[in-house]
């Protein structure tokens, strides 16, 4: 078997990790295979024509509907596609995307035209619709359960197989680098999403960009991690605000390196995503009452 398919459970073999090219590094995402169920076709072409030759897929499911997680959709004929109401647009309509990235009339939008075409990516028809604790029964044995874990996308769900306690965490990625740069991202929602997948009772998790994380103290530990990561996040954006003591503009925050301490050479996205997450937080502050807005800006209360 390729090395790139690799089984999760001796007792249930009809899992796997399908792992994503490159370390699932983006442009390209991790999947789950339960029986004849993909989540996810960001794998890489090559990885999933190989993965049809040997492992018939007659049902995909997605996680969201971000590029790296979806771009193998064109590969896939007479399969049946789920995803959450809330992400069915960009699915659909992949140039959807561009208004949701916030990079319509910005350099950006001909980069991400140009990749959607390098992907090869097609839009595809949503047959179904899944919602929070749909249950698909695989086989004799297998019971997967749909999370609504929003947050990421407004319509991002895990998965969680009841019998191996096995959960696919999609963009919760447990990776250093917690995203929520697109227009329908939420921060309260994300935070409290993670706070959902902590409470499973999970023997194994593998996310989209983080192959398997193991045992319950492990994957406590890194969902411990990832949280505190949007904490500190937060915590620089208030010593922003501590260090100026006035109202202080959204913009103010541009090019800022709160949320990318370092950009790569994808700086001028960076850029845009990191004020988009900026703002995540300040609707979160406002929301709770730590900031207000004050002549067009916002202040500490
Ligand atoms: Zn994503």
């Amino acid at each position: 078997m390729d090395n790139f398919i690799q089984p999760l459970s001796e007792e249930f073999s009809d899992i796997f990790l399908i792992k994503g090219k490159n370390n699932a590094r983006y442009p390209y995402s991790n999947s789950l295979l339960i029986g004849d169920h993909l989540i996810d076709t960001g794998v890489s072409p090559n990885h999933l024509r190989k993965l049809k030759r040997t492992h018939p897929i007659n049902h995909v499911l997605f996680t969201h509907w971000h590029e790296d997680h979806i771009s193998g959709n064109y590969l896939l004929n007479n399969v049946k596609f789920y995803c959450h109401s809330k992400d069915v647009l960009p699915i659909e309509n992949v140039e959807k995307m561009i208004p949701l990235y916030n990079v319509r009339n910005t350099p950006i939008e001909d980069d991400l035209i140009s990749l959607i075409k390098l992907l090869r990516m097609q839009n595809i028809k949503i047959d179904a619709l899944v919602e929070d604790n749909d249950i698909f029964n695989i086989g004799d044995q297998l019971k997967l359960k749909v999370l609504f874990t929003p947050g990421h996308t407004a319509g991002h769900c895990a998965f969680y197989e009841l019998n191996s306690k096995i959960a696919f965490l999609g963009d919760i990625d447990l990776t250093r680098h917690p995203y929520y740069g697109n227009l329908d991202a939420n921060l309260i929602e994300f935070e409290e999403s993670i706070a959902k997948i902590k409470s499973l009772d999970v023997n194994i998790v593998v996310t989209g960009h983080r192959g398997i994380i193991e045992g319950k103290k492990k994957i406590y530990e890194e969902i411990e991690k990832y949280k505190l990561i949007l904490q500190e996040r937060g915590e620089r954006i208030l010593l922003f605000f501590s260090e100026r003591s006035r109202p202080i503009k959204l913009n103010e925050f541009r090019n800022s390196n709160i949320i990318y301490r370092k950009y790569s050479a994808f700086k001028d996205f960076e850029v845009i995503a990191e004020l988009l997450m900026i703002e995540k937080h300040l609707e979160k502050f406002l929301k709770k009452g730590i900031i207000s807005e004050s002549n067009n800006g916002y202040v500490l209360n």
